[in-house]
């Protein structure tokens, strides 16, 4: 039993109207679960407060619901972790149980900067479930930005050829949620 979702939120919590970058057409039909059947991948991308991590967490709990098995994780929780399978010689072993659920969700990369090892060993996670298993990626960077994200422009470039090959590309464009009562307020502009 996988999954640790860092909160609750739900598609019908997921406010459309005030996120119109957001096609919920799309949304519904991610939420069928239909891609995660296919080990399609799904990148999130936009500006912090956009609603990346909801839709995560509420597309993930869709992916439950129909029966597959679901692995939720920071990106900086899964770098350390694969770093440190990596210096105790268990990276082997890690891959395998990384590669076992159906869908892997990886919320907030490019939020820290990576070790350079990172991009390697991330790289090598990908390549492992590329076409047989699903990823789910939330980015507050562009992917033209991976390149700085993973430090390694080669590694960021075979990382995102796997990953963009049978993939959906959500990018979110707007203001923060958590801001909008200060900026009704007059407190932002
Ligand atoms: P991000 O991961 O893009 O930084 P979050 O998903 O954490 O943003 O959203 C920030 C907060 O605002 C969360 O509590 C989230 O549930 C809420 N939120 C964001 N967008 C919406 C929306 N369109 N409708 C309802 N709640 C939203
Ligand atoms: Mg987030």
């Amino acid at each position: 039993k996988l999954a640790r979702f860092p909160c609750v939120r739900t598609l019908e919590g997921f406010d459309f109207e005030a996120q119109p970058s957001i096609d919920p057409g799309q949304i519904r039909d991610l939420a069928t679960g239909r891609w995660v059947g296919h080990g399609q991948a799904l990148l999130l991308l936009g500006p912090p407060g956009v609603g990346k991590t909801h839709l995560a967490v509420a597309l993930g709990r869709e992916a439950v619901d129909r029966g597959y098995t679901v692995l939720f994780t920071s990106a900086a929780a899964l770098m350390a972790g694969l770093t440190k399978a990596h210096a105790d010689g268990r990276l082997e072993e890690k891959l395998l149980q990384l590669s076992k659920p159906k869908l892997l969700i990886i919320d907030e990369l490019g939020y820290l900067p990576l070790e350079p090892a990172a991009a390697h060993l991330f790289f090598q996670l990908v390549s492992r479930r590329y076409e047989r298993a699903s990823m789910l990626i939330t980015s507050n960077r562009p992917v033209g930005e991976w390149g700085q994200v993973f430090g390694d422009a080669v590694a960021a470039t075979a990382i995102l050829d796997r990953l963009l090959h049978h993939s959906h590309v959500i990018t979110i464009r707007g203001d923060s949620y958590r801001l909008r009562d200060k900026r009704r307020s007059g407190l932002l502009q």
